[in-house]
């Protein structure tokens, strides 16, 4: 029994709200928003449609059978991804194709194209309200001609949100003389130090110089204008800047993460990302079985960065000699009948770790290795998902960020919540990353593996993870923001 669905029934007699959900095509941003149209949908009198295309359908397919199974109202529709009008090559419907041919800018064109198929679609089905992701800044516009809200989905945090706000009002980083030379955020709640370097070029350029600065203008706009932002985050785990967004930035925003910790099924955590799973995966969860609480480090770096060989060498040195259990993920498919060694590892690495550590090529199931108990540390580059992934399975982290957002939140891991350590990076490098060293690596993954100061970011990894599943329960603080954007949408329909 569900008390919330019991008074909007209450509240509206049958009525029904209908949200359309529109993600972003990179998987950063399509497995939240599949979490978050599942999570609504579960709730009584809601229906929820996912807008995507042909190419990105059969990765939600079997996950969104698994909940209208379950009772829920939800639908996926596809639409036609416009790759040739872009000059994209067919079939090239997610971001990280498009970065493996070099076209992430026609991407992006190709993205803006999908309007007039939205609107079509907003006339036909007549739904309740628009969420869509932060990289539509069209929604809002198209959204307001059909008379409905449009909610911006924020693949990122409030720390992260507010960190960039505060770089772009005050450009702190004009003030230096290097690009080495660190500077501070100002007017946050905390003091954040960061360095040119560590900036993608389209924040220190003009806003109108290039495609991605104007892109990045009008996504600015489109958050101010929209009705408001759900957050994939949850109160307890930055509410200075949950706050500041909100009162100082006055943004209108709802938290309702961690959008992961709404799975509580092991197949919907599986099927995340990936068409399907299970099969596979049984292996290296096996694995884990026969290993101690707290003795393997799992390393990842998201779907979008792509070390190039000389960087997978140097962690292939640096995991062997940090004498650490692992499991490591690759993005690189083992090609059949293979018989060299591939020349990204040492020779004879595989063989020399037999037991000791294993190697994922491809996709790995992020969320049932995390939440493993022999899970005791997590090397990330610091995308939002994965840092809430961790914080919600309550393990220290070695913070690697690669490139987008994720230097503001290795702040947020390091010195805000203090339940990590820097690998050192010092350069945004889109895809390939800097270049970190075998010793660098050797020391951060002992430093959250080992001695006291392991033990004292993993205790207070694990307060953030039970706080993090508290806010999901019944009256956790997820869930009250869930509960009150439904009841604001609801009434805006009524
Ligand atoms: N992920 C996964 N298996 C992988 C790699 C990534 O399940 O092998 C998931 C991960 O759990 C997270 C998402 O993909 O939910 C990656 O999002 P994140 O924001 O961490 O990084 P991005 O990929 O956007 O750089």
């Amino acid at each position: 029994s569900n008390s919330f669905s019991e008074k909007i029934n209450m509240d509206n007699g049958n009525r029904q709200l209908h949200i359309f959900f529109l993600p972003f095509m990179a998987q950063g941003h399509m497995i939240p928003t599949i979490d978050m149209a599942k999570l609504f949908a579960s709730k009584q009198g809601i229906k929820a449609t996912i807008i995507t295309t042909p190419l990105n359908a059969p990765l939600l397919a079997k996950t969104i059978q698994r909940s209208q199974n379950l009772g829920a109202e939800i639908e996926v529709v596809v639409i036609k991804f416009p790759c040739t009008e872009a000059g994209l090559p067919e079939g090239c419907e997610s971001l990280n194709m498009a970065i493996s041919h070099g076209l992430v800018q026609d991407f992006f064109k190709a993205t803006a194209m999908l309007e007039p198929q939205i609107e079509q679609l907003l006339q036909e089905h007549a739904p309740d309200c628009l969420v869509a992701d932060i990289f539509f800044p069209w929604a809002t516009d198209a959204a307001t001609k059909y008379g409905i809200p449009r909610l911006v989905f924020q693949g990122t945090g409030f720390f992260p949100l507010c960190a960039l706000e505060c770089l772009r009002l005050y450009e702190p980083y004009n003030n230096v003389s290097s690009d080495s030379e660190p500077f501070s955020i100002p007017n946050l709640p905390n003091e954040i130090k960061l360095t040119r370097e560590q900036l993608p070029d389209y924040i220190k350029e003009n806003v109108e110089s290039t495609e991605l600065a104007k892109l990045f203008k009008g996504v600015r706009e489109s958050e101010a204008r929209s009705y408001g932002v759900v957050v994939n985050s949850f109160y307890e785990l930055e509410q200075d800047y949950a706050d500041h967004y909100r009162k100082v930035m006055g943004r209108k925003a709802w938290h309702i993460g961690p959008l992961s910790v709404w799975n509580k099924d092991t197949e919907d955590k599986a099927h995340r990302g990936k068409e399907n799973s299970l099969d596979e995966d049984g292996y290296c969860l096996k694995w884990l079985d026969s290993k101690k609480p707290h003795s393997v480090v799992y390393v990842c770096f998201g779907s979008v960065a792509a070390f190039n060989d000389s960087q997978l060498m140097q962690i292939a040195m640096g995991l062997e000699a940090s004498g650490q259990q692992f499991i490591w993920v690759v993005k690189k498919e083992k090609s059949y009948g293979e018989e060299e060694e591939e020349e990204w590892l040492p020779e004879g690495f595989e063989k020399r770790m037999e037991g000791k550590g294993v190697i994922i090529r491809g996709w790995a199931p992020q969320v049932l290795i995390l939440e493993h108990e022999a899970i005791g540390g997590f090397v990330t580059h610091c995308g939002w998902n994965s840092i809430l992934e961790g914080v919600a399975a309550g393990v220290p982290m070695v913070t690697w960020p690669v490139s987008a957002e994720q230097f503001y939140n290795e702040k947020l891991v390091t010195e805000v919540l203090k339940i990590g350590i820097s690998v050192g990076v010092r350069r945004w490098v889109f895809v390939e990353g800097d270049n970190i060293k075998r010793d660098g690596i050797v020391k951060a993954v002992s430093r959250i593996m080992v001695g006291e100061e392991a033990e004292e970011m993993r205790s207070r990894a694990k307060v953030l993870g039970e706080l993090a599943n508290k806010a999901v329960e019944d009256s956790g603080s997820s869930c009250l923001d869930l509960n009150a954007v439904i009841e604001d949408l609801m009434a805006i329909g009524s």
